[in-house]
């Protein structure tokens, strides 16, 4: 008898199946919209010059041994500093328990964990639509998944009505994942007063909000301003937990450096609970990688590497912006009757282009554009030389 017999193929992994698809099209006109990777004005994949001068400072200086469990201490310090202020109060009073993760998923996949180790009746609100890999993560942590309304396809933004009615709606003390900065897929993020009206809402009812933060620096171009939703939520006296990814804000995407963090009562709770997070990790994976988190406090640890890192952020963000600008403007140009606004109002790496389905099959079979279904564009893949045969391409399948 075969042991394996009755595995079947898992499901195509809606974002990972669109790259496969654009390598296999031997077409020089496609177009990879899919996959959240930045990339060049050329298309190219890059490494920051900031990463590459902390390689070479790294290069035969170091040995090879484990990291504690918890990872790498200086990594986590400067990670804190980024996510929760330079100076803040919670650093110094030590009320933060955190540990080194494997990049953004997993610090979400270790909270679910926590959760559902520490509170197993608890459940985990997820806003509609989310980034897919949420799903994922909480139902293989076995927490139920209950969602709240977010985006309001009309108006292609917030809906912010259905957000404040699902947040008051939720029993008391739920748990709420909410995205730091450039939401994943729609790109529409809650304004700063929105955002303060929010974390009023979550003291009235006593929610917990669980920050996902893949993308600190890439919404605006600077991570302090991609941090005000975190710092509205401690100033008014959260406790928070906060996932950290720097695969798209250092381009480390393979080295998958992170950071889980969550603020606690005191440090005595603080030392508590970053032990039960390493006692999760270790049979998972006993202890993170070392190579992503020397280039990580390398660069942060170092004045002048940290100074050509913010630039290297703002340069991403801003190539970003401009093309947001340039897509917009092409489809004007062509004399498109319908509002495009939403391209440059939505913020970080995606475009939620409002196109539907049908309307993305024939981007692909027709145009060799490649993205999901949701009619998600990345628009990191979009450059100077393609903008344009793009624009052409969405004109007619909406027109
Ligand atoms: N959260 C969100 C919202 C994301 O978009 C991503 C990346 N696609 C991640 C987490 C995690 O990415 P990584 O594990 O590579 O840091």
């Amino acid at each position: 008898a075969s042991w394996f017999g009755h595995v079947e193929p898992a499901a195509k992994d809606p974002i990972l199946g669109v790259s496969e698809a654009f390598l296999a099209d031997p077409s020089p006109d496609k177009v990879n919209v899919g996959v959240g990777a930045y990339r060049d004005d050329d298309g190219k994949p890059v490494v920051l010059q900031c990463v590459r001068e902390a390689e070479r400072r790294i290069a035969g200086s170091t040995n090879m041994e484990y990291l504690p469990m918890g990872g790498s201490v200086k990594m986590i310090e400067e990670s804190l500093k980024l996510a929760y202020g330079e100076d803040s109060e919670f650093i110094k009073d030590k009320r933060i328990a955190a540990v080194q993760a494997l990049s953004g998923t997993g610090a979400c996949r270790l909270f679910a964990d926590f959760q559902k180790r520490f509170l197993p009746d608890s459940q985990i609100y997820i806003p509609t639509p989310t980034w897919s890999n949420h799903h994922n993560i909480w139902r293989d942590a076995q927490v139920p998944q209950r969602t709240f309304a977010y985006y309001h396809p009309e108006s292609r933004g917030l809906d912010f009505a259905g957000l404040m009615d699902d947040i008051k709606n939720a029993p008391e003390g739920s748990f709420f994942l909410l995205h730091a900065c450039a939401h994943n897929p729609t790109g529409v993020d809650p304004s700063e007063e929105q955002w303060r009206e929010i974390s009023h809402q979550f003291k009235v009812k006593n929610h917990f909000p669980f920050f996902d933060m893949a993308y600190q620096g890439f919404a605006s171009g600077d991570p302090e301003r991609d941090a005000k939703a975190i710092r509205i939520f401690l100033e008014d006296g959260h406790q928070i937990g906060c996932a950290q990814s720097y695969a798209k804000n250092m381009g480390l995407y393979g080295q998958r450096a992170g950071c889980l963090s969550i603020l606690c009562d005191d440090e005595i709770q603080a030392v508590a609970v970053k032990s039960q997070l390493q006692q999760i990790a270790r049979p998972m994976y006993s202890n993170p990688p070392l190579h992503g988190a020397l280039i990580v406090s390398t660069i942060l640890g170092d004045p002048a590497l940290k100074s050509l890192w913010l630039k290297e952020v703002k340069g991403m963000a801003d190539r970003i912006i401009g093309m947001r600008q340039a897509l917009k403007e092409s489809l004007e140009k062509l004399g498109s009757p319908l509002s495009w606004e939403h391209i440059t109002n939505q913020i970080g790496m995606f475009c939620y282009s409002g196109m539907t389905p049908e309307q993305v099959d024939r981007l692909t079979n027709e145009f060799h554009i490649y993205m999901t279904r949701n009619g998600r564009i990345s628009m990191a893949g979009v450059t100077t030389g393609n903008v344009a045969y793009l624009a052409n391409a969405i004109h007619e399948v909406t027109k």
